[in-house]
C-alpha cells in the first residue's frame, strides 16, 4: 500500500462574524486528500481532513514541506507492522524531518491537516466510522455521543442585545442546551449588560460561559473576573494570551468558579507549561487544546496522557472544534464535550446530516472515516478536489 498522491485547496469560511480580536471573514482553509493505492468500487480509498477553523490555510508550507517529505517516504516508513494501515506517528515523524524543536506556529496546523487525513483514510480502510478506529488504537472505551453546547454569542453592530437574545434563543431551538458567548469586545460594563441579556434567555448561568479570546491583560482578567463572580458562569474562557501561564496563574487563585484555556497551544509542551504554571485546578478547570491545530490526533494524545500523569482528566478536555472531526475525536478518546458554531465556518464548520443533535449532544455519525463526505456543503468541494 503506498500514497499515490496528495492534493489540498484553501476554502474560504463563510464567517463575517467577529469577536474581542479577530473578524473571521479573511480566514481559510486547507482540505486536503491522501490518495492511495487502494481500490474499492472502483475508486481510490482517500483520506479527507482540514486544518483549523479560525486561521488561515497552509498550501505553501503544505507543499513546500510536508506533502513532498510524504511523498519522498518510502511505503514501509509509513506503514504499520501489518502493513494494511498507515502508521500515524511514523509519517509525523516523517513530516517533521529537518524541522527544529520549538517555534511550532503554523506548520504544526500544517501537520495536523495530513496526519488527520491519515486518520480518516486509516478508518476507511476498515469501512468504519473514525472514532471506531481512535479508541481501538489508543485502547479506550469509547463515549457514545459527544456533550455539546453552541458557541457563539457575537458583537453586532445594531441592535446588540436583540440580536445576541435571538442568536441564543436560535440555538436554543435548534436543541442545544449550553451556551458561550463573546466577552472583551466591549467596556466591561457594556459585557455585563451583554451577560445579563443573555441569561434572560438561556435561564442558569450555568449553562453559560463566556470566551474572551485572549483579549486581556492581568488587570482586565481579573477586572473581569471580579465583575463575573456572582454569576457563577458554566467557565470564563482564554482570559488571556494562550502563553500567559502568569496571568491564568494569577486569576486561578482568585477566581472560584471554572476557568478554560488551551485552544491556542500547539504542542505537548505548551500544554505542560500550562498545566505546571498557569494554576489549572485539577477537576475543576478545562484544556481545550484543538488537534487540528497541534499537529494532529498522535501530539494531542500525548498532551492527554502527559495531563493524566499530572492528575487530571480526560473529561476536563473540550477540544476547540465545532466540527466532524472533533466529534470523532472526543468520542473516541472519551473526552468531556466540544463546541458547535451552528450557521458560520461553513463548509467545514457543523455537523453533517446524519448527526443527530439534542439531550445536550450530537452523535458522530454511521459513515467511514470522519464522514466529511456525508456533509451535504462539505461534499461538492471533496469531490471538486479528487475530481
Ligand atoms: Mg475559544
Amino acid at each position: 500500500m503506498r500514497i499515490v498522491e496528495i492534493r489540498e485547496s484553501a476554502l474560504p469560511l463563510s464567517a463575517n462574524i467577529q469577536n474581542s480580536v479577530v473578524n473571521f471573514s479573511e480566514h481559510t482553509v486547507s482540505l486536503v486528500a491522501v490518495m492511495s493505492d487502494v481500490m474499492r468500487n472502483g475508486r481510490p480509498v482517500v483520506g479527507v481532513a482540514f486544518d483549523s477553523i479560525g486561521r488561515y490555510a497552509q498550501s505553501g508550507l503544505m507543499r513546500e514541506r510536508f506533502i513532498r517529505r510524504l511523498m519522498a517516504a518510502k511505503p514501509d516508513e509509513l506503514l504499520d507492522e501489518t502493513g494494511k494501515a498507515f502508521d500515524t506517528d511514523k509519517a509525523f515523524r516523517v513530516m517533521m524531518r529537518n524541522e527544529k524543536p520549538g517555534g511550532h506556529g503554523d506548520r504544526a496546523h500544517a501537520v495536523a491537516a495530513l496526519e488527520l487525513a491519515l486518520w480518516d483514510l486509516n478508518a476507511k480502510l476498515n469501512d468504519e466510522p473514525a472514532w471506531k478506529t481512535i479508541a481501538r488504537h489508543f485502547g479506550v472505551k469509547p463515549s457514545e455521543r459527544m456533550p455539546v453546547y453552541a458557541a457563539g454569542g457575537y458583537y453586532y453592530p445594531e441592535d446588540n442585545l436583540g440580536r445576541l437574545q435571538d442568536e441564543m434563543r436560535r440555538y436554543r431551538d435548534m436543541g442545544y442546551e449550553k451556551f458561550k458567548m463573546k466577552i472583551g469586545g466591549a467596556p466591561l460594563r457594556e459585557d455585563i449588560g451583554r451577560i445579563e441579556a443573555a441569561l434572560k434567555l438561556v435561564g442558569q448561568a450555568e449553562d453559560l460561559a463566556v470566551d474572551a479570546n485572549g483579549r486581556f491583560d492581568v488587570k482586565a482578567a481579573l477586572d473581569y473576573g471580579e465583575a463575573m463572580t456572582g454569576f457563577g458562569l458554566r467557565w470564563y474562557e482564554e482570559p488571556g494570551d494562550p502563553l500567559d501561564y502568569h496571568l491564568m496563574s494569577e486569576l486561578a487563585a482568585v477566581y472560584p468558579h471554572r476557568l478554560a484555556t488551551g485552544e491556542n497551544l500547539f504542542s505537548c509542551h505548551d500544554v505542560d507549561n500550562l498545566a505546571l504554571f498557569g494554576g489549572m485546578r485539577r477537576g475543576k478547570d478545562l484544556f481545550q487544546m484543538d488537534p487540528a491545530l497541534s499537529y494532529g490526533l498522535g501530539e494531542f494524545h500525548r498532551m492527554i496522557r502527559s495531563l493524566e500523569a499530572k492528575g487530571f482528566s480526560r473529561s476536563d478536555v473540550h477540544p476547540h472544534g465545532g466540527h466532524m472531526i472533533a466529534v470523532h475525536i472526543v468520542v473516541g478518546l472519551g473526552l468531556g464535550g466540544s463546541e458547535a458554531y451552528p450557521g458560520v465556518f461553513a463548509p467545514v464548520g457543523g455537523y453533517a446530516e446524519e448527526c443527530v443533535v439534542g439531550g445536550g449532544g450530537v452523535t458522530p455519525g454511521a459513515s467511514p472515516g470522519f464522514g466529511l463526505e456525508a456533509k451535504a456543503d462539505l461534499a461538492p468541494h471533496i469531490k471538486a478536489l479528487l475530481a
